[in-house]
C-alpha cells in the first residue's frame, strides 16, 4: 500500500491498530485530504485524544535531523521561556544555526519595551547554553513580526531546509499555519490545539524545488504545569489576551495564592509590591501566612480556582522551595502559569507548586 501521511499532524496513516498513532478507519481512505482519527476529532469536534508516544520517541524523531544541513528555528513561548526553551537543543540538532523566536508576544503588557525584551531573551538562551544566531519576537495569532521573521529566515537559511523546533504548546503549529497563510493563502493546514503533545510526525512544506519548511514534533517538557491539569483548567491558565499585571502591596507574613495551583509566601523582607503576571482568569487571593494551609485545605476548587472542583484529585501534592533574593528586580516563575516580579533586596520567599512542576528565578525584563 502507498504510504500516506496525515494532512493534520504528519503522522503515517495506518488502518489496523485503533489505539496507535495514525489510525484512520479504512472507509476514510478514499477521501481527498486524509486525516488521522486524532486530527479528525480535533478538527471537527474540538476533542483531544491521548498521545500514544513516549518522550523518548519525540526526542529520537527530532534527533534524526542532527546529521542534515539547514536552519533551526526554535519557537519558545514568551510567557513561559523557562519551560519552553530546550537546553539540549544544540546537542539535538548538531552544528546548525539557531534562530530563536519568542512567540505570543501579544500576551505581554504593552508597556514592555521590545528591544529590552529581545536582549533579555537572548541572554536567557545564552545562560541556558543555547547560542543563537538571531532572535525575533512574534505573535502567531495576531500576525505581528511574521513577515520580518520570514525575511530573517530567508537570510539565514542559504537556500537550505528550515526545521521548526519547539516544546509542545508554544504555538508552533499556529506559527506555521500563519506563515503558510501569508505566503499561499491556505488556511489551517496543521492541527492546532490547547493540549500538549498533539503535533506528531514531521510535516514538510515545500519552500522551493530544493528545500522545505519542516515541522518537527513538539518536545514534551514534563515540568510544565500543562501536564498536570485538566484540559478545562489548561484553557483557563493559558492567557488569550494581553495580561493585565495585578499589583499587591505585601508585608512579610503574607501569602498570595494563584488559583489553587501555586502559592508564594513572603517570609521576610520590607513591605513591597508583588506584581503578578497571570492569565486574567486565574484568581489571585491574598491571605495571612499563618492561615494559608487551612485556606488551601478548605477552599481548593472554589475560592482557589483553577483547578475546578472536578479536577482537584488529579493535581499532585504541593511542594515548596525557599529563595533569598538579591537586590534588583527579579521574577519568580511558575512555568506555564505565570510569574511574580519583586524587588529583591534580600527578601525571602517560599514558592509552592504541584510536585513535578518547576519553579525558577530570573532577572526581570522590565
Ligand atoms: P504547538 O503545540 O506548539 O503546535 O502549539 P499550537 O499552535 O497548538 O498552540 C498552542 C496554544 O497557544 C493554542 O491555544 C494557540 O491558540 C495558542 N497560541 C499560539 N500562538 C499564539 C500567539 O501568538 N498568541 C497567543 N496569545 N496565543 C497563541
Amino acid at each position: 500500500m502507498e504510504t500516506i501521511y496525515c494532512q493534520g499532524c504528519g503522522i503515517r496513516i495506518q488502518t489496523t491498530a485503533k489505539n496507535q498513532p495514525g489510525y484512520t478507519p479504512a472507509s476514510s481512505m478514499t477521501k481527498e485530504n486524509i486525516l488521522c482519527q486524532r486530527c479528525f476529532r480535533l478538527k471537527h469536534y474540538n476533542e483531544i485524544q491521548d498521545v500514544a508516544i513516549t518522550d523518548d520517541d519525540f526526542l529520537k524523531m527530532v534527533s534524526s535531523i542532527r546529521d542534515t544541513s539547514g536552519l533551526v528555528v526554535h519557537v519558545v513561548d514568551i510567557f513561559d521561556v523557562a519551560g519552553s526553551l530546550i537546553k539540549a537543543l544544540p546537542r539535538i540538532v548538531g552544528n546548525k544555526s539557531i534562530l530563536l523566536v519568542g512567540n505570543k508576544v501579544d500576551l505581554l503588557p504593552k508597556s514592555v519595551n521590545t528591544r529590552k525584551l529581545l536582549q533579555w531573551l537572548r541572554a536567557q538562551a545564552k545562560q541556558m547554553g543555547v547560542n543563537v544566531a538571531d532572535a525575533c519576537l512574534i505573535s502567531s495569532t495576531k500576525g505581528h513580526g511574521i513577515s520580518e521573521l520570514a525575511e530573517t529566515m530567508e537570510q539565514f537559511r542559504n537556500g537550505d531546509n528550515v526545521y521548526i523546533v519547539g516544546t509542545t504548546n508554544v504555538g508552533k503549529s499556529t506559527f506555521i499555519n500563519r506563515l503558510i497563510k501569508e505566503s499561499t493563502g491556505y488556511r489551517d493546514v496543521i492541527t492546532t490545539s490547547y493540549f500538549p503533545g498533539t503535533t506528531l510526525g514531521f510535516i514538510e512544506i515545500p519552500l522551493d524545488n530544493h528545500s522545505a519548511l519542516i515541522d518537527t514534533p513538539g518536545i514534551v517538557n514534563k515540568e510544565q504545569m500543562a501536564h498536570y491539569i485538566s484540559a478545562k483548567d489548561l484553557k483557563l491558565i493559558t492567557p488569550n489576551k494581553e495580561i493585565k499585571p495585578r499589583v499587591y502591596q505585601l508585608n512579610d507574613g503574607q501569602t498570595l495564592f494563584f488559583g489553587g495551583l501555586a502559592r508564594l509566601d513572603f517570609i521576610k523582607g520590607d513591605k513591597q509590591s508583588f506584581v503578578c503576571y497571570f492569565s486574567n482568569q486565574v484568581s489571585i487571593h491574598r491571605t495571612k501566612l499563618e492561615k494559608a494551609d487551612e485556606l488551601f485545605e478548605n477552599h481548593l476548587g472554589e475560592l482557589l480556582t483553577p483547578p475546578s472542583m472536578e479536577s482537584i484529585d488529579q493535581i499532585p501534592p504541593m511542594i515548596s522551595d525557599t529563595f533569598r533574593i538579591d537586590a534588583g528586580k527579579y521574577d519568580i516563575v511558575f512555568p506555564g502559569l505565570g510569574w511574580v516580579s519583586i524587588l529583591g533586596d534580600g527578601a525571602t520567599v517560599t514558592a509552592h507548586r504541584p510536585k513535578g512542576v518547576a519553579v525558577s528565578i530570573r532577572q526581570s525584563f522590565n
